[in-house]
């Protein structure tokens, strides 16, 4: 098996790319390239594959399902992550034609309509367990979430970039801290899985500045991501950034001051935090300004090591391949976030090493004692995420670590607390599509678009 690592987390990952669509936003360092959507490069791999595939959804799909197949990877749970900037601001009947259209590739069928597609695919061969958009915080309404759950998205990548109010006006990212706390809560009040893009380096920006970031972020209840993309600042030509790095306005940190940076921002992501990458690959020949190293996440793994320091986040904790322990223990973790309470339980073993994870959220209108978006979610704890680590296994296999029963155990002792410690009356799950039979089969019901069990 090739890239074995892209399954090892027990999904396998299927990017697509929606056409270009103009950006209401105007971030001064953002690349706009003919028939790319912005944001994006034309010689970056997915979307290389998108122009292949002229942007079709189900091409895509189909193409990136071969491709994987061939290489004798596992299809079976596929997370779809929908790439090519501000989904939100796109007409919402392309959205909808588009998520059809990536059902229908995995159902390997065409359907009269999205509803038809869904119900297809609860039960395909091919399941969309996870479906992730990328959008700016200030697009997130309760309407836009109503939307997002009736397309079946189960995470949502925020551009935040920053959380110094002087630096989000400088790159003119046209929306300031407010918004990305009041879609923080909104989201995850709703269960989605909530990822924050970062990007140390901007203009204004110093090494000291940027690992406030990172306290800031996981120190304030507000903010709280479960996911991090880290994006270091770099010059490419045809943004705005690019004239001020020739007029020498902005100068990007020198590649030791870059490496020292990401090696202390990794010592301060928390157990219960997915690092998810530390910097976009974008082709070197862009690059104007700024870290052409492409071997950096080696360099920073060397260091560490040298230093005694370990990342302990959930990515450089999950078991993958390794040989597995026998004895394995439940932990807890409980912190605020956006006014509600955030319970985080994992299997972990002897080496710390995570196994499968739960993430249960009492959102913040049980607090407040105020209503619920979703009327189905009121006097409700939430499952925002479910995960069992280790190669991806076929549904009806028993795997090394995926289907030895972590995951129902986690669903137990989250139903426990959510009646004992909560009395909360219902549990809820924010579930992908495919993922649905699953949780029939342990009492829960759908329900508007969330999968529910009534508590006795
Ligand atoms: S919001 Fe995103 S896509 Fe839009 S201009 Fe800013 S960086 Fe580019
Ligand atoms: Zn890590």
């Amino acid at each position: 098996m090739k890239n074995a690592i892209r399954t090892l987390s027990g999904v396998t990952p299927v990017a697509v790319l929606t056409k270009p669509f103009p950006c209401p936003g105007s971030c001064i360092y953002c690349p706009h390239e003919e028939n790319v959507p912005v944001s994006y490069l034309a010689q970056e791999p997915a979307v290389m594959r998108a122009i292949t595939n002229r942007y079709n959804p189900f091409d895509q799909v189909s193409y990136r399902l071969n491709q994987y197949i061939k290489t004798g990877h596992i299809t079976q749970k596929v997370e779809l992550i929908i790439l090519g900037g501000s989904w939100s601001s796109y007409p919402f009947e392309y959205r909808k034609e588009f998520v059809k259209s990536c059902l229908d590739a995995l159902n390997k069928k065409k359907s009269e309509s999205f509803e038809e597609a869904a119900s297809i695919n609860e039960k395909a061969e091919h399941r969309m367990v996870g479906l992730s958009i990328e959008t700016r915080p200030d697009l997130i309404t309760p309407k836009e979430i109503s939307r997002m759950r009736n397309l079946g998205v189960t995470k949502v990548e925020l551009g935040v970039q920053t959380t110094d109010e002087e630096i989000l006006k400088l790159i003119r990212r046209g929306h300031g801290v407010k918004e990305v706390k009041k879609a923080t809560q909104l989201l995850k009040d709703a269960g989605f899985k909530v990822l924050y893009h970062i990007m140390p380096g901007l203009p204004g920006a110093s090494p000291k500045k940027d690992l406030e970031v990172f306290d800031i972020l996981f120190q304030n209840s507000a903010f709280q991501p479960d996911m991090l993309k880290i994006y270091p600042c770099v010059v490419v030509s045809q943004t705005e950034l690019y004239h001020w790095f020739k007029e020498g306005k902005y100068v990007p940190y020198a590649n030791s001051e870059l490496l020292d940076l990401l090696i202390k921002i990794k010592g301060k992501i928390p157990p219960y935090v997915r690092l998810m990458r530390l910097f976009r690959d974008i082709p070197a020949n862009y690059i104007q300004g700024g870290s052409k190293k492409s071997n950096l996440r080696e360099i920073i793994r060397e260091e560490l090591e040298r230093r005694g320091l370990a990342c302990q986040c959930i990515r450089c904790r999950e078991i993958r391949n390794q040989t597995p322990e026998k004895n394995l223990t439940l932990k807890r973790i409980n912190y605020e976030a956006s006014q509600g309470r955030e319970i985080f339980l994992e299997y972990i073993d002897s080496q710390d090493r995570i196994y499968a994870l739960l993430r249960l959220r009492i959102p913040s209108y049980v607090f407040k004692k105020s209503e619920s978006l979703f009327k189905v979610l009121g006097n409700s704890s939430i499952i925002r995420e479910i995960h069992v680590y280790g190669v991806s296994t076929p549904l009806s296999n028993k795997g090394k670590v995926q289907h030895r029963g972590l995951g129902k155990k986690l669903i137990e002792k989250a139903q426990e607390i959510t009646q004992r410690e909560f009395g909360l009356g219902k549990m809820a799950v924010i579930s992908g599509i495919g993922v649905r039979e699953y949780y029939r089969k342990l009492g829960f019901k759908l329900q508007e678009t969330y999968m529910v069990k009534e508590l006795k």
